[in-house]
């Protein structure tokens, strides 16, 4: 999975899905949107996020199912297009596309089972491992 930066680009464009809130530029807001913002926006996004798939938030759950292993995601913190290495600000789309491949590896976004859910204990932990290693989604 693909993380790029959506500056610059036509909004709603097919080969994107956008994972960002909406009212910015015109593209269309995303279930999967950080709704925080600061320091650690991410630790609470991710926390955020893996709740909401605990609940079976519908809207989250069909945005995770859209996704594929060859999805681009498009946000604006991202700045993988920059010039500057390393990156100097994390998005939270490495963090949807760890939670997609969490879910799929578990079979969370198939169907409810409440031992996989059990399986959703602590996710956090997973994700900022995933984070502090650097690992490309
Ligand atoms: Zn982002």
């Amino acid at each position: 999975m693909l993380i790029i930066d959506v500056h610059g680009l036509v909004p709603n464009t097919a080969e994107v899905t956008y994972v960002g809130r909406g009212g910015k530029h015109g593209w269309t807001n995303s279930a999967l949107g950080n709704p925080f913002v600061g320091n650690d926006a991410l630790v609470k996004y991710s926390a955020w996020l893996f709740a909401k798939i605990k609940e079976r938030d519908e809207d989250i759950l069909a945005a995770l199912r859209s996704l594929t292993p060859t999805s681009v995601l498009g946000c604006w913190c991202c700045t993988a297009n920059d010039n500057r290495e390393p990156k100097k600000r994390r998005c939270h789309a490495e963090i949807v596309a760890a939670a997609w491949r969490y879910c799929q590896t578990r079979g969370l976004l198939n169907e409810i089972i409440e031992s996989d859910l059990e399986a959703v204990r602590e996710p956090a932990t997973a994700v900022e491992e995933h984070l502090v290693n650097g690992g490309r989604a």
